[in-house]
């Protein structure tokens, strides 16, 4: 594709900006406070707003503005909600921002073959209430309601379900983007597995928009289980958490979801949301099953349970119970956040094989007091994956050095333990610096598929592969 002779980089935004305008009329913005919206990090990272938003309606569209940025050589940075936590909407070198949410359609929902073709823009609490009265269920679930399916695949979210469910790597099937040249490429087909090449959908999956722009995703649905059982258990300890989560997967108990919440972040949760639970470790259960088979599997989890030194065990049927129950476990984020006002927020996010999680746990935890941080966790422990979340006064460089300090050897820690920075909330610009400790020679492979199918460097840069040094 030919690229237009403009010296500037301002007059390549500028002429860009003008033919969106031309092209698109109101659905083009460059106020200021769209575009620091736009830029929205929800962490300490600098907020870098694009030069201008812009909110296709279809596919075809999608193409149109990509391809106007690769011939003006104008970055493009993908926009679902902006609710991801390592900088990944950010612009630092400007650009387009597309945000995807005007492209909000359920396409088509096949519940002979448990499956469905939604838009990026839709979120997944819009596609689980369209769901609803045909019996199914889209399980992936990041705390935040939000969130769309676009962004999700593009973070390889997870979330309180994978224990059960998988994660987006597992529960998308296919997908429709738009490569950095324009070009539409579909890849992957209805069926359930094929061997047909290489994989496409993983790739743009976890890309983080940049490799391209996912327009319209096919995902895997679930029956809504015949019933659905809630507990909370106490423990003595964190390692008996640990090992009461590490029997009940290997015996193979139907827990859809199994979280943690250190004594913390109990303390946090219980002043939020209202609750009286003892600030000793606890698990945040919720079992799918039969009207026999969810009954058992409690009463299995709770022997074992009390094995590994539980001390309170309670389980809750009724619906509005449950979701009082996990509603204050999904806002443990906002918990934290309104626990110590003055404070930001940093979510963390390291993940280590479940053998290896009490000791995780346990040593960040002697880290955290060691430093006098404030830092509650909570953990996806039935994956490993967990989150310290230190709450830090911007205004005390000794306590930012401190959070920094923390941060290194938190991550350090994880992949040491044949670990990983990110068990799911993506790279962005915070997790750069650790893919090289994590993948050696494999991100210098990542570069290279990074300059074959985004050669010009438009698609979301800055983000994931650094620059070569
Ligand atoms: C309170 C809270 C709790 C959270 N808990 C979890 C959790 O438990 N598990 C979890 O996985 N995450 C969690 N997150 C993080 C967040 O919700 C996820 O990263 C989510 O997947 C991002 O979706 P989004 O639509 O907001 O994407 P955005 O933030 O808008 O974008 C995320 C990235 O994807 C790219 N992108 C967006 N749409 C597209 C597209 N259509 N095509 C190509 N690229 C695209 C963007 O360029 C960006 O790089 C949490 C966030 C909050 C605020």
């Amino acid at each position: 594709m030919a690229s237009v002779e403009i010296q500037g980089t301002a007059e390549r935004v500028a002429a860009v900006i003008g033919i969106l305008r031309q092209r698109f009329g109101d659905r083009v913005q460059t106020g200021e406070a769209m575009r620091r919206q736009h830029g929205h990090t929800l962490t300490w990272i600098t907020n870098q707003p694009p030069d201008v938003v812009v909110w296709p309606e279809s596919t075809a569209e999608v193409s149109e503005i990509v391809a106007l940025a690769a011939r003006y050589r104008v970055p493009v940075i993908p926009f679902g909600a902006g609710t991801s936590l390592e900088g990944q909407v950010n612009a630092p070198r400007g650009g387009i921002s597309i945000d995807l949410q005007r492209m909000n359609n359920v396409l088509e929902v096949n519940d002979r073959d448990l499956d469905c073709v939604v838009q990026a823009g839709v979120s997944r609490k819009q596609l689980n209430d369209y769901l609803r009265d045909k019996g199914l269920f889209f399980p992936v679930d990041p705390g935040a309601e939000e969130a769309t399916i676009g962004g999700m695949a593009s973070t390889r979210a997870s979330g309180t379900n994978a224990v059960r469910y998988g994660t987006m790597r597992e529960n998308v099937l296919f997908l429709t983007a738009v490569l950095a040249d324009g070009r539409v490429v579909k890849t992957g087909t209805r069926a359930r597995k094929s061997a047909a090449g290489y994989d496409l959908t993983r790739l743009l999956i976890g890309a983080e928009g940049t490799l391209g722009v996912i327009t319209e995703i096919g995902l895997r649905l679930y029956g809504i289980p015949e019933v659905v059982l809630s507990a909370v258990c106490t423990f003595e300890t964190l390692e008996g958490a640990c090992n009461a989560t590490i029997q009940a997967i290997q015996m193979g108990l139907g827990i859809a979801r199994i979280e943690l919440l250190d004594e913390m972040q109990v303390y946090a949760v219980n002043k939020h949301a209202k609750l009286s639970l003892e600030q000793v470790p606890t698990l945040f259960l919720e079992f799918h099953g039969t009207q026999v088979s969810a009954p058992d599997q409690v009463t299995q989890f709770e022997a074992i349970a009390r094995e590994e030194g539980a001390r309170k065990f309670d389980w809750a049927e009724r619906e509005e119970d449950r979701r009082r129950l996990w509603k204050a476990r999904h806002d443990a984020y906002w918990s934290v956040k309104g626990g110590w006002p003055g404070r930001e927020a940093l979510a963390t996010d390291v993940c280590v094989p479940i053998s290896r999680l009490a000791e995780c746990v346990r040593e960040t935890q002697a880290d955290i007091k060691r430093c006098g941080l404030i830092a509650p966790i909570v953990g996806h422990v039935g994956d490993g994956n967990f989150h310290a979340q230190p709450m830090v006064d911007l205004s005390n460089p000794a306590e930012v050095e401190a959070v920094k300090g923390f941060l290194e050897r938190l991550v350090a820690r994880a992949q040491a333990m044949g670990g990983t920075c990110t068990g799911e909330h993506g790279v962005g610009q915070g997790k750069m610096k650790y893919l090289e400790a994590e993948h050696g020679i494999g991100l210098s492979v990542m570069r290279q598929i990074k300059a074959t199918l985004d050669p010009l460097d438009i698609m979301n840069p800055g983000k994931i592969v650094p620059d070569p040094a």
